[in-house]
């Protein structure tokens, strides 16, 4: 390329922008200088196993350690370096490296994490800013010439990705279980297919359809398999994209979405997450909440602007219905609902089958099995437990996946991974040993409450140690006296706790926390709050879908006190509940910590072999 410059005038922005580019990217190119590492020398390399490579650290071997992502360079300061690799999610904590009580010094260097991700970054991105301004030009040089080049700072544009038609299509045998949901789309299928039909009958095709569920519950999935059964276009945006810096671009993003779907009619726009920028308005918090209407608004009039024959069906998908803007749900938009729910035992099983079919399963798979012991988990939970399993049995070099590694599987993704590493006080871990013991014991002495599924004090995500409770089949509907139930097993920890040491600790944040929104929900949702409140809703029920948004209060003061006292009362009326089982049951609590630290798991036979199946339970 010759350097000599393109004679067109630059526009004013334009020229800023270029000097913007080149000022940040020599900034950055400043920075990176300083950022990179390098010593080469001519040590003989060592390939070790992590705990070889943790003996030698212990042994004083090591005088420097580097660890950068995933793999362990360490050296012993003359002739050899040895190299490992260590799990994602260790650090080097957990790895017990830098342990205060092994009087070494060796150097550690820790480049794992958000640092290589800057190092990365800054060594990136001056590299990318040449190319952009490279681009730039011969963009602007091509636009001089009559080709009609747009720029890179085309803002407005939409950035909805366009599903390529010739590649393998989602259909709706990819969706597994979701019967309902499948009939109530089947027909907006048909609707894509054969718009006359309805057409001449007079009836009016749905512009709208608001997909509700949980996350990963296979939402983005159907919309897609809608798409694919009906072989139209499918334009797919995410309501965060939208919420961007400059006012008036999402507007505008929007506009150019809807003219390009409307120009493939029939097709599908699928905006995901539409509870981003469909928030009730007047709602929004702090920054972008302009840009929020307008893009709404846009969404709205680009709706009500489709002309007839222009078959174009609008799909979103939320986890929140509940926070929506009523005009998005009037008739004439998003007025049909589909709604996904989590799967049932028996959809499990088919979702699970249906992710097993592409993988190397043994012969002694129970996927029956498996759906039982995963209620609760989203299709996209389950996928994951099969791909948890996969690498599982290829750490394990083993030809395929049995029944034993999908139960890892699912203990994994439940509870998170084990962290056998971290280095706990035989103290603490005595703490935590009866702390679970205690939920699991006051558990089994209500009478709602779940059966125990696995006790343990192995730390788990970010967990020192887990009781499982699992429920036996799928339920609906929970009862007051269910609610009351799981916080007495709630309180178990704290409570065990709290008897056996004199003291508390931070441990039971978590399921404060849990007992709080419980006791919350059954006063100011749920109607549960006893005769002076009455069957009076103060707060809109959260369901599953996802975190609790607090409502301006529309209630009085006196009734504000009065539902602070119901809540509390239900807390210490769980709380003594508690405390009086384990009292009662102060040995076995003593007896099943006890071994519990010992074994370190413990599965529900186990723990039910410490309770005497003849004798009639008492709940309190
Ligand atoms: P959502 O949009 O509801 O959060 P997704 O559609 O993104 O969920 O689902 C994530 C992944 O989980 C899918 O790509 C799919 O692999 C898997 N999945 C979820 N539900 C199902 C299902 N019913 N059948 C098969 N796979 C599913
Ligand atoms: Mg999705
Ligand atoms: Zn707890």
């Amino acid at each position: 390329m010759k350097d000599k410059k393109p004679k067109q005038k630059i526009p004013q922005n334009g020229l800023k922008a270029l000097a913007l580019m080149a000022l940040i990217g020599a900034i950055f190119m400043g920075i990176s200088q300083g950022g990179t590492l390098g010593n080469i020398t001519n040590a003989t390399v060592q390939e070790v196993s992590i705990s070889e490579l943790q003996q030698l650290y212990r042994d004083g071997q090591l005088k420097s350690l580097e660890i950068k992502d995933n793999s362990l360079t360490a050296s012993d300061g003359e002739k050899t370096k040895y190299e490992t690799t260590k799990e994602p999610n260790a650090n080097i904590a957990d790895l017990g490296f830098n342990d205060p009580t092994i009087a070494t010094n060796v150097k550690i260097i820790d480049t794992s994490g958000t640092k290589t991700l800057i190092n990365v970054l800054m060594s990136i991105v001056p590299f990318l800013l040449l190319v952009g301004i490279i681009l730039f030009m011969s963009r602007r040089a091509m636009g001089q010439m009559g080709g009609g080049g747009e720029g890179p700072f085309s803002f407005g544009r939409t950035k909805a990705r366009l599903f390529d038609a010739s590649k393998k299509r989602t259909k709706f045998t990819d969706v597994a279980g979701a019967t309902e949901a499948k009939e109530e789309v089947q027909e907006v299928v048909d609707f894509l297919k054969n718009p006359d039909k309805y057409a001449k009958m007079g009836a009016k095709i749905p512009k709208g359809i608001l997909m509700i569920g949980s996350p990963g519950t296979g939402k983005t999935l159907m919309a897609r398999a809608i798409a694919g059964e009906a072989n139209v276009p499918f334009y797919s945006v995410s309501g965060s994209e939208f919420v961007e810096m400059f006012v008036g671009v999402g507007a505008s993003r929007v506009r150019d979405l809807f003219k390009q779907a409307k120009k493939s009619a029939p097709s599908i726009i699928f905006i995901d997450e539409i509870d981003a920028i469909g928030k009730q308005r007047g709602q929004g918090t702090g920054g972008g909440h302009d840009e929020r209407e307008q893009t709404l608004n846009q969404i709205l009039t680009e709706m009500d602007g489709f002309e007839p024959g222009q078959t174009v069906i609008v799909i979103a998908a939320t986890n929140r219905p509940d926070v929506l803007d009523k005009a998005l749900l009037r008739p004439g938009r998003f007025d049909r609902r589909v709604h996904i729910d989590l799967p049932d035992m028996s959809a499990r099983a088919e979702i699970l089958t249906l992710h097993g079919k592409n993988k190397q399963l043994g012969d002694d798979i129970n996927m029956k099995e498996i759906a039982s012991k995963t209620v609760g988990f989203a299709g996209a939970e389950l996928e994951n437990v099969l791909n948890e399993a996969a690498i599982m049995a290829v750490k394990q070099r083993a030809k395929k996946i049995s029944q034993e590694d999908l139960n890892q599987a699912v203990e994994k993704v439940a509870m998170g991974a084990e962290k056998k590493s971290r280095k706990i006080s035989d103290k603490e871990r005595k703490i935590v040993a009866y702390h679970e013991v205690g939920h699991a014991i006051a558990g089994h002495f209500t009478e709602t409450g779940d059966p125990v599924h696995k006790i343990t004090v192995i730390p788990r995500g970010g967990a020192l140690g887990v009781t499982w409770f699992l429920p036996e089949e799928d339920t609906y509907l929970k009862s007051s006296q269910r609610l009351k139930d799981e916080m007495v097993s709630l309180h178990g920890g704290r409570v065990a706790e709290n008897l056996i040491f004199g003291e508390m600790t931070t441990g039971a944040s978590n399921d404060l926390e849990r007992i709080t929104a419980i006791a919350k929900g059954m006063v100011m949702t749920y109607g549960m709050g006893g005769d002076e409140l009455g069957p009076v809703v103060f707060k809109k029920a959260q369901k599953d879908y996802g975190v609790i948004h607090v409502d301006q209060n529309e209630f009085s003061q006196d009734t504000a006190r009065l539902i602070d006292e119901q809540v509390r009362s239900l807390i210490n009326e769980a709380e003594t509940r508690c405390r009086e089982i384990l009292e009662r049951h102060l040995p076995l609590l003593h007896k099943i910590s006890l071994d519990l630290l010992e074994k370190e798991n413990m599965y529900r036979e186990e723990f039910l072999a410490y309770f005497d199946p003849s004798e009639q339970l008492v709940y309190l």
